[in-house]
């Protein structure tokens, strides 16, 4: 039986392990040593590495898992990934019988320029471009594409399972409730991500029907939304890309 696992990295990464009793595919395995503890202490075989793009805290670790299991490595065509076996862009699917998981790629630009995201079996591993209540820097696309690929995502299906590569989502909550003070959903939210980060629980995996309701970032066409946003650039903003692009600048420095 498929089931998923947060091995916790560095300060607030998750590296996310798909595995069953006997397999394992690791997301974004910036450390390897965290990998090895829990893979040894499960008595499991890597089968693959999948990245979604080329940070160092999400591919440090590929060389080590690599040599330890020979496992290809799945990453973005148009990026330098360590160790990478097999390039992947839009249409792109990865099927791994060993674990029943079928993957489709996106390509969603705005983070890194060549950042992708893995859909299958009803979950999303989207790395540093969609977080709980919040999204990733823009850090080589646009503006736009960052959009575009967030937009992207919300067009899942609401009960789409959303792996995301931090735990960030106490501060995107403080974050979303400055920008939506009157959102019910983002108060319970605040509530039960409390609860869970106190027992030192992941936030995570959130769902798409829970990012539609509560992420700013997916909310740019809410008039609440996008009025707060002009009032905090002081600015008029025209369109939902402006929108976003008010609340990404604001959010770079809350
Ligand atoms: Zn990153
Ligand atoms: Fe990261």
């Amino acid at each position: 039986m498929l089931f998923i696992e947060p091995i916790p990295a560095f300060r607030d990464n998750y590296i996310w392990v798909a595995r069953n009793n006997q397999y394992a595919a690791a997301i974004d395995p910036g450390d390897a040593s965290a990998v090895l503890d829990y893979l040894d202490g499960e008595k499991l075989e890597l089968i693959a590495i999948f990245n979604t793009h080329h940070h160092s805290d999400h591919v440090d670790g590929n060389l080590e898992l690599q040599t330890r299991f020979s496992c290809p490595i799945y990453g973005p065509e148009n990026e330098s990934i360590p160790g990478k076996t097999h390039s992947l862009a839009e249409g792109s699917r990865v099927d791994l019988p060993e674990l029943g998981l079928k993957l489709d790629v996106f390509d969603i630009p705005g983070h890194t320029s060549g950042h992708i995201a893995y859909h299958g079996n009803d979950m999303l591993f989207c790395g540093d471009t969609l977080f709980g209540c919040g999204c990733g820097r823009v850090f080589e696309g646009t503006m736009a594409e960052m959009f575009a690929s967030l937009e992207r995502l919300s067009g899942l299906p609401e009960a789409t399972l959303v792996y995301c590569a931090h735990e960030y989502t106490l501060c995107n909550i403080r974050f979303a409730l400055d920008v939506e003070p009157d959102n019910p959903e983002l108060a319970a939210r605040q509530a039960g991500a409390t609860r869970l980060r106190n027992k030192d629980m992941p936030t995570l995996p959130s769902t798409i029907g829970l990012e539609r309701k509560t992420n700013p970032f997916l909310r740019c066409a809410i008039p609440a939304v996008a009025a707060m946003a002009a009032k905090h650039a002081m600015a008029k903003l025209d369109s939902p890309l402006d929108v976003f692009t008010a609340l990404r600048i604001w959010r770079n420095t809350f």
